[in-house]
């Protein structure tokens, strides 16, 4: 699927819906927001706040111009959240709100779920099945944790988790608002999603000419002899980045994560996207100039970055203060780079919002990488251990994708230090292969 969409506007289908979540979104944001910050307690964890929209309002609830339900889950939580991962709080209410409010991805995967990107393409909604919901609010505490501990984790950053109600079907929404990883000022020249995985791991290479944006996978990066280029340094640090992160997976038995990544070649540069395709994201008619949006603008408006950046810091060492040491979890202790953190979301979304390549000797390379390992709420439960009978019938256990969660990161963390090295790294390996 072309990462681009479809304008959600009023003759849009899923308009109502849309309008909905983001007005649920305006509205119970900004109410935690207006609060004077404080520390989180437990059961901030299990909050969730109800909200009744309707066209007269309330002195609790604007009007609307629907009627709806509008459910905020521990709305404190995800406050503390947006500020460790660097988000200004005004600039997310004013991404999430506006005219042309969305534009819809339809349902790119198997499981349903509809994507939604804000007008200014740095967030994204995610619908998520009751059982995703379920599962993330029962992990929350840990999530956020890991979150408070790694300033520079790969994981989706979840922003808000809500549930609208429509009124007429009483059709029970749930979704989350998340990082988009792909930016909104470079063009994406090739998109791979990566489970480590090769069975069915195929984009056929035929459609992509019709389709040439297609996200790739597993087969294809391996036929195309891909590497994420790093040197040495850039390597370990990523790499171990990535095992804390499939650490944390594998204890919450989660499995099915990808990583999800973006290319930008910067020889290409920006020419077949920047006039034309990102442009549409925000202004598909073309048809109202008021509300056209120059994607260079997007990243010159964030003057409160580096005051977001302090914030987040002070509320990891607040929370460090805190929490007890946990016990005899200590393998290898964390280098400083990836305990400082910087910039939105940290080191691996810094050159230009993303990772840039590196050679051998560091110098950089040709490329910038926009990636985070996606898809992370599906617990590897009956469904999956069901799949994982059927499959293994058939075919190698350890190649199929419904794996339980221990191998599935072994798995996964095995095939993605495999293909992280250096062109010159790269090089030298193929030639030992000859020789051999
Ligand atoms: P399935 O369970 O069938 O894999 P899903 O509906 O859970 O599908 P995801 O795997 O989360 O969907 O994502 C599907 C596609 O949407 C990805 O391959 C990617 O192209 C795009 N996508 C998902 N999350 C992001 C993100 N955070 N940033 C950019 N693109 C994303
Ligand atoms: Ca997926
Ligand atoms: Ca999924």
């Amino acid at each position: 699927k072309v990462l681009v969409g479809t304008k959600v506007d009023e003759n849009h289908a899923n308009w109502t819906t849309a309008y909905n979540m983001l007005t649920g979104i305006r509205v119970s944001v900004s109410r935690t927001n207006a609060k004077l910050d404080r520390p989180l307690t437990d059961a901030d964890f299990e909050a969730k706040q109800k909200s009744t929209f309707d066209i007269t309002g309330n002195e609790l609830v604007p009007s609307a111009k629907y009627d709806f339900k509008f459910k905020d889950y521990a709305p404190w939580v995800f406050r503390h959240l947006r500020a460790l991962f660097g988000l200004d709080p005004a600039d997310y209410l004013m991404s999430l709100t506006g005219k042309y409010i969305l534009s819809e991805l339809g349902s790119p995967g198997k499981s349903g779920s509809f994507f939604y990107f804000s007008r200014d393409y740095k967030y994204i909604i995610k619908t998520i099945h009751h059982a995703e919901h379920k599962f993330l609010r029962k992990i929350l505490k840990e999530y956020y944790n890991h979150v408070a501990d790694n300033p520079n984790t790969l994981l989706s950053q979840f922003y808000g988790l809500h549930r609208v109600k429509m009124p007429w079907s009483g059709k029970k929404i749930h979704f989350v608002v998340m990082n988009n990883l792909f930016p909104p000022h470079r063009d994406i020249h090739q998109t791979f999603d990566l489970k480590g995985s090769t069975v069915g791991r195929d984009y056929r290479e035929e459609d992509l000419e019709k389709n040439p944006r297609a996200t790739l996978k597993d087969l294809n990066w391996l036929r195309r002899k891909r590497h994420l280029e790093m040197g040495l340094h850039k390597k370990q640090l990523f790499l171990q980045q990535l095992e804390r992160d499939v650490r944390l997976m594998q204890k919450l038995q989660i499995m099915d994560y990808s990583l999800l990544i973006g290319v930008h070649d910067l020889k290409k540069g920006n020419e077949e996207n920047l006039r034309g395709k990102t442009l549409q994201v925000f202004n598909p008619g073309g048809a109202d100039n008021a509300d056209e949006v120059d994607p260079h603008q997007i990243l010159l408006r964030t003057p409160s970055k580096l005051e977001s950046a302090r914030k987040a810091r002070e509320l990891r060492e607040m929370i460090k203060a805190e929490r007890p040491v946990p016990m005899g979890e200590s393998s290898t202790p964390m280098p400083e780079e990836l305990e400082e953190g910087y910039g939105r979301g940290g080191i691996f979304y810094n050159d230009d919002g993303g990772l840039r390549a590196t050679h051998e000797d560091n110098t950089p390379g040709e490329e910038i990488y926009y990636l985070g390992v996606i898809d992370c709420l599906t617990h590897y439960g009956v469904i999956k251990k069901i799949e994982h009978f059927w499959k293994g019938l058939s075919s190698d256990r350890s190649q199929i994708s419904a794996l339980p969660p221990q191998e599935y990161g072994e798995r996964f963390i095995k095939f993605m230090a495999g293909v992280t090295m250096s062109s010159e790294e790269a090089e030298r390996d193929a030639l030992d292969r000859e020789a051999a």
